[in-house]
């Protein structure tokens, strides 16, 4: 079957991390778990893929809080041989001079139909190479920028001469999942020009490269697209006059920017939620850029009791996500014994892990992911004698959070103190804990244990966000500034609850005015609704399944994949 595959279309989806398993070191945050979820919903669905990326054998980091919650990076090793397969095909890359040689490692995505999608971690780490070239392939977001250009020409570049290697020689299109594996274009131009005649690359090889690529940019924050001087791409890729003077390629001529590359040598290109696309399309003017929205591999962040649930009353729910409209079919007190059950499992988690005492019967609140200045964690605490009198006198609340601060992020790493400050402020009246090292299954377990799902980016920071997606597989509510998917997904009073009315307020008092939303939207619907009319609550949790949980899953999103950028051009 795998042979047959190789014949046959496929595509090549590049990206920079993967989230596979959490004990598997690859990932850091969305971008990784979208990369995982697209190769899930691949395989469940027959769609031909292959997948690259590096290996990064010392993972991201490990996170540990000190009590004022002070944040400590660790290293977060992982033992390769127990998950994935060395392939003997190598191949090597010319880095600064140097040959850097490496290797693959095939971890196998199984769909639910049997499908495999193999993917690649390349591996610097052999006897053959330097000392330094060898951690090249170690950390995931670590070093330099230098660093961070070297670990691009072996993703792009390597990656590409990986894939012939392995004997992939009918590439359909090659995906690149966020700009950095951008790189893969000039192995690709070299191609062509060698099956021209030529040592060197012209418009004419951009015209058939432009036909074979794909692109999908993930945010609209600068520092996240990567930009690296002439004068650093030339030491690094090479003297490639040739390259470098492509109509495109450097930016106002002076700069490798990884999003105008790929922008420049896609056909096909997309943001990952409507308003993303459109912001993207004012960002990039002149490039023709589409919208496909984010979703999540529902048979991955399903908790088991809803998993049970729906197969006993949508059968085939895994193979066709749309059936899990017919979850309005599901019995109200099904739906609440099945959260109760996925809840009780995370009151139980952070109980034994902290010293806490935190109710089962308490309207509990989830806050979980990157902490980045712009997703505001610290917004519930905007004003915290308000937050006190609401859980005192409407109903008690409490509140888990998780997330790790990127280790030379020092906004984030702030706001993860501020959270501590605002937990021993308000340690008399309201149970807050901080879980440590955030990871997929804390991410499985929060977003289907908490009651509400809080989010509060910073508009219009958000390009898409998917945990909310996870939370409303599992009947949880969204209450959620409009930004990203949300803007999409929220039908007031029947999804969830906007925080906001979505319009950018001024810099100056988007916090206040935000923060004042957040508190009304909790004081006078959602805490009343969830202690006294508990009938209506369930409603909100079962549209959520039904309405949203059946739309924003990767089934639907590589769909859309096939039919606008795989298939048709
Ligand atoms: C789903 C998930 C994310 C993405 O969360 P957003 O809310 O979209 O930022 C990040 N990290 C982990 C571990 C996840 O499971």
């Amino acid at each position: 079957m795998q042979d047959l595959l190789i014949d046959r279309n496929i595509i090549a989806y590049f990206s920079m991390e993967i989230g596979i398993d959490e004990k598997i070191h690859t990932y850091s945050g969305g971008l990784g778990i979208l990369a995982g979820d697209t190769i899930r919903s691949s395989a469940d669905l027959k769609v031909p893929m292959v997948a690259i990326s590096l290996l990064y054998r010392k993972g991201h980091f490990h996170q540990k809080l000190e009590k004022n919650g002070l944040q400590r990076e660790g290293p977060d090793p992982w033992p390769v041989k127990e998950f994935m397969q060395e392939m003997s095909a190598r191949t090597h890359v010319i880095i600064h001079g140097r040959t850097v040689h490496l290797r693959a490692w095939k971890y196998e995505v199984k769909g639910i139909t049997g499908l495999v999608v193999p993917v690649y971690f390349l591996d610097a780490d052999l006897p053959e190479n330097s000392e330094w070239d060898r951690t090249l392939t170690h950390h995931l977001y670590g070093g330099d920028n230098y660093y961070r250009l070297c670990q691009e020409v072996i993703l792009g570049v390597g990656g590409a001469r990986m894939l012939k290697e392995l004997g992939y020689n009918n590439i359909r299109s090659f995906h690149m999942n966020e700009g950095h594996s951008a790189l893969l274009t000039m192995e690709l131009l070299d191609d062509e020009a060698k099956k021209a005649g030529r040592n060197h690359v012209t418009e004419e090889d951009c015209k058939k490269v432009h036909k074979k690529c794909v692109f999908t940019t993930h945010t609209i924050v600068p520092a996240a697209h990567d930009k690296f001087t002439r004068e650093m791409a030339e030491m690094i890729i090479g003297k490639r006059d040739d390259f470098f003077g492509l109509d495109g390629v450097l930016y106002n001529g002076t700069v490798l920017n990884m999003t105008y590359l790929a922008l420049k040598m896609s056909r096909y290109v997309n943001g990952v939620a409507k308003s993303h696309g459109e912001i993207s399309r004012e960002l990039f003017s002149g490039y023709s850029i589409n919208s496909i929205t984010n979703g999540v591999h529902a048979g991955t962040w399903v908790s088991d009791p809803f998993r049970e649930l729906f197969n006993k009353h949508i059968p085939m729910w895994q193979n066709d996500n749309f059936s899990l409209r017919y979850a309005l079919s599901i019995p109200k007190d099904d739906i609440w014994e099945a959260h109760m059950l996925a809840k009780r499992k995370l009151i139980d988690h952070v109980n034994k892990e902290t010293r806490l005492y935190m109710d089962e019967n308490v309207l509990t609140i989830g806050f979980a992911r990157r902490a980045a200045a712009y997703k505001r964690a610290d917004l519930l605490f905007h004003d915290i004698e308000r937050l006190r009198t609401i859980s005192n006198n409407i109903g008690k609340i409490q509140v888990i959070f998780s997330g790790k601060a990127h280790p030379a992020d020092n906004g984030g790493k702030n706001l993860i103190k501020r959270i501590f400050d605002a937990k021993n402020a308000l340690s008399n009246d309201i149970e807050i804990v901080y879980l440590e090292n955030y990871n997929m299954n804390l991410g499985a377990m929060i977003t289907s244990g908490v009651d509400i799902w809080l989010n509060t980016p910073e508009p219009p920071k958000e390009a898409s966000g998917t945990s909310g997606m996870k939370a409303a597989l599992n009947g949880v509510p969204n209450l959620s500034v409009l930004d990203g998917w949300w803007i999409e997904g929220n039908i007031e009073g029947v999804t969830g609850w906007s925080i906001g009315n979505g319009a950018l307020a001024d810099e100056k008092n988007k916090n206040l005015l935000d923060a004042r939303s957040m508190y009304d939207k909790l004081e006078n619907i959602i805490l009343p609704l969830y202690y006294h009319d508990r009938n209506s609550f369930i409603d909100v949790m079962r549209n959520s399944i039904a309405i949203n949980g059946s739309f924003f899953n990767t089934h639907r999103m590589i769909q859309e994949y096939v039919l606008n950028a795989y298939c048709c051009y």
